[in-house]
């Protein structure tokens, strides 16, 4: 049985059902009791035997084609899926990959059926909030139906569900890296005995400006050969290449020096080991590293936990203060979205619900929006109006939502004790003595 055809079948009856079927379509197998032996019992799952993947289709045993050393299915691999391959293409025949294919029918198929449409294209963010936007209404009270093309909230909880059915499949959906990643070519390294010769004889080895200089081109040189190469994929995050490699391959990078009033450069890479005259510089790093980054770690909890107590007794206390106040905006092609949902002071000084209509009309200009700063609510709650459809809605559960905020700071401040490195940049001259 060809791949395609077995995938198809495995979709039909719903072979995702059980996380170890899906485990064993995606990832590399061994031929034992642990590995092969176990996937055996599990409905839909495949399995190696004698070097071949095997899987019980209609009852009997059947073998498929596919290199046993490699997954059966990598979430890359290309398929042309015709019209009829799933219901979930809606008569639509499309190129797409079998990761797609599977987190199209999990996430979307399986949860709001034909309301969504196949999204073949990266699932960002943006994506899944505004299509939740789009979808979402009340649970309907009783005798009432979910209008045509809308998700109740019940339906909508239930993506999150198959989101934490996925959950710990991730180690799988990542490539692994192949033997590219453990090493560096020998050109970036003849590059590097070359510029550091240079940096030698001009005396500039210790000159932050010249060695982060340095450190940019081959790590630029080393970012292309990887993103070109065969473990493109395993490269989620630039760091990898930026930090991880940077300082694992090519060097540890520029340090200021242990009486703070001058700069080391270590050129040798931790691949190379530590130099034994600069152990103090190395450690000084380390503790930098470290130890700001605990403390604010503890500090921002700390922070959050008092930004909670002061939000969590706030609630929506009225439908509309009233007020004519608001904040100005400039409604752009890129952000109008993020409006929908919130109410406009007209000129008259009425408030409009901002519908997805309302918010596109309006691109281009600048209009007044109802805002919770200016909320004229007494005792520090806010009204429907000010909060917007989405937190107004939640009158006792405002709290709720206000965690993000306490939260996204958090977040912000330990990302700025993650520093690691020097970069070398350009400023106008103007701007910096401003
Ligand atoms: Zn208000």
């Amino acid at each position: 049985m060809n791949k395609l055809a077995y995938l198809k079948y495995w979709l039909a009856n719903q072979g995702y059902a059980e996380k170890a079927a899906v485990q064993s379509v995606i990832s590399i197998q061994f031929e034992d009791e642990d590995s092969s032996g176990q996937f055996k019992n599990v409905p839909h799952a495949v399995w190696v035997e004698d070097g071949v993947y095997y899987a019980n289709v209609d009852g009997g045993k059947m073998s498929i084609e596919g290199d046993i050393e490699r997954p059966l299915f990598e979430m890359d691999d290309f398929f042309e899926f015709p019209a009829d391959f799933h219901p979930v293409l809606q008569g639509k025949a499309v190129g797409s990959t079998f990761g797609l294919m599977l987190f199209n029918i999990i996430l979307f198929w399986e949860v709001f059926g034909a309301k969504v449409q196949y999204v073949n294209r990266d699932f960002t963010k943006d994506l899944i909030q505004g299509l939740l936007r789009d979808l979402m209404v009340d649970n309907p009270e009783e005798g009432q139906e979910v209008p045509e093309g809308k998700a109740s909230v019940d339906d909508c909880m239930k993506f999150t569900r198959h989101c934490y059915f996925l959950e710990g499949l991730g180690t799988y959906f990542v490539k692994p890296g192949g033997l590219d990643t453990l090493s560096l070519s020998p050109a970036i390294l003849k590059r590097k005995e070359e510029l550091l010769k240079q940096l030698e004889a001009d005396g500039k080895v210790n000159d932050p400006v010249a060695f982060t200089k340095m450190l940019e081109e081959l790590v630029e040189m080393d970012r292309k050969e990887q993103l070109s190469g065969p473990s493109a994929n395993f490269y989620i995050n630039d760091k990898f290449i930026s930090n991880a490699r940077k300082r694992m391959f090519l060097a540890f990078g520029i340090e200021p020096n242990p009486t703070g009033d001058g700069w080391v450069g270590l050129p040798r890479s931790l691949d190379q080991g530590a130099d034994p005259e600069q152990i103090v510089t190395y450690i000084n790093t380390a503790v930098a590293g470290a130890y700001s980054r605990s403390m604010a770690t503890g500090e921002g909890g700390a922070q959050v936990k008092d930004i909670l107590k002061l939000v969590g007794r706030r609630r929506i206390a009225d439908i509309d203060c009233g007020t004519k106040l608001g904040e100005i905006v400039y409604m752009m092609e890129q952000t109008y979205k993020g409006w929908i949902g919130m109410y406009q002071i007209t000129e008259k000084g009425e408030s409009v619900l901002i519908t997805p209509e309302v918010a596109k009309a309006n691109i281009g200009k600048v209009i007044t929006i109802r805002s919770v700063d200016l909320c004229g609510t007494p005792e520090g709650n806010y009204c429907q109006m000010c909060s917007g459809n989405g937190l107004g809605k939640y009158g006792n559960r405002l709290s709720a939502e206000v965690v993000r905020v306490p939260t996204e700071s958090m977040l912000r401040r330990m990302k700025a004790a993650h520093t690691a490195g020097s970069k070398t940049g350009r400023m106008n001259l103007a701007t910096a003595i401003k």
